[in-house]
């Protein structure tokens, strides 16, 4: 199996980029398949690399900022919040150096038991509406050629934003996550050494978001799909692994999705499952009820309390 230990340093620029063309992959599913002229230098790191996407306000064809440079991140906290640019958290799900260009896959959500669908497409029934959902979600839905954009992303391959880094001396992998995570597991898929054993969960909304994964790897996915009447409650990726028989020998974890989920899960495999807790990578993609800038807001209030401590 193949292992990496976490770089030290988290090299990422900035790369003003376009929409090349977008494709529905299934009723919540959207790939925007990005370019622009300075791509050659984004290096991806493959796995779940992680990037910042700035989206433009809806009144803006680009996104604003006032600065791009060491101090961005105070002088977009600064900026109005109507006018900067709307920072959102994404994957690379594929990365083309040669014709330069990147996919990024769209969950949209808004059309979850409650919303009426309004898009006319292929996948009109029970796909996400164009007005609901978030800005990210909203933006993806309505992308075409030419939207311009501005991403956050790594220059070196070997950078902090990919997690997935199962140590020496593992056995097999477990993989639980929803549509949001889907790519970052599609993209570890394709990473794992031929022979590896991996059970993954992948809970989605739809049957028809299944899509292929390209693996070398031993895998076994169960793809998970939320039944309407039950979606508030009901947990599948919880349900699924407590019946699961798992593997013997020593486990990795990488553990994603919505935020409540991911704690469940953690707590199950750490308390009931016997998994070592350094062994288990959980990140929370969204939490219900909070966009990214609340979630943002509450890890900076946390953050300056730590420091009065
Ligand atoms: C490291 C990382 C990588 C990620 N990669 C991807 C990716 O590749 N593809 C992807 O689609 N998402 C990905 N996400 C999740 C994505 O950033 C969030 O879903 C984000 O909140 C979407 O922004 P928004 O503007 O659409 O909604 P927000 O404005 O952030 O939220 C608005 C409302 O929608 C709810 N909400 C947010 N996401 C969902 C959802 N999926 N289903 C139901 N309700 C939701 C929120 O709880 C909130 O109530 C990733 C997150 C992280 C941290």
């Amino acid at each position: 199996m193949t292992t990496t230990a976490a770089p030290a340093t988290a090299p990422f620029r900035f790369f003003d980029v376009h929409v090349v063309r977008s494709r529905r992959l299934g009723p919540a599913m959207l790939r925007v398949t990005f370019g622009g002229e300075r791509l050659d230098e984004l290096a991806s790191g493959g796995r779940d690399q992680r990037f910042k996407l700035f989206l433009p306000q809806p009144h803006q064809d680009r996104p604003v900022f006032d600065d791009l440079g060491e101090g961005w991140y105070t002088a977009w906290r600064a900026q109005d919040p109507a006018e900067r640019a709307v920072m959102r958290s994404y994957t690379i799900r594929e990365q083309r150096p040669d014709s330069g260009e990147f996919d990024v896959d769209f969950a949209l959500h808004g059309a979850e038991p409650g919303a009426s669908p309004t898009l006319s497409t292929p996948f009109a029934q029970g796909s996400a509406p164009l007005t609901a959902g978030g800005p990210a979600s909203r933006w993806a839905a309505a992308a075409r050629p030419g939207d311009r954009l501005t991403v956050l992303a790594p220059a070196v391959e070997d950078n902090g934003g990919v997690d997935f880094r199962p140590p020496a001396g593992t056995d097999w992998i477990l993989i639980t996550g929803d549509e949001t995570a889907l790519p970052a597991i599609a993209g570890i898929l394709s990473w794992l050494s031929p022979g590896t054993q991996a059970k993954v969960f992948i809970e989605i909304g739809h049957e028809d978001d299944r899509q292929p994964l390209p693996t070398f790897a031993d895998a076994e996915v169960s793809w998970l799909v939320r039944g309407p009447a039950t979606a508030a409650h009901h947990e599948p990726v919880l349900d699924a692994l407590r019946t699961a028989a798992l593997p013997a020998g020593t486990p990795y974890a990488w553990v994603a999705g919505e935020s409540g989920t991911v704690k469940a899960v953690r707590r199950h495999l750490v308390r009931e499952r016997g998994f070592d807790r350094r062994a288990v990578k959980f990140t929370g993609y969204w939490r219900r009820g909070a966009s990214e800038e609340d979630l943002l807001a509450e890890l900076t209030a946390g953050a300056a309390a730590a420091e009065q401590d």
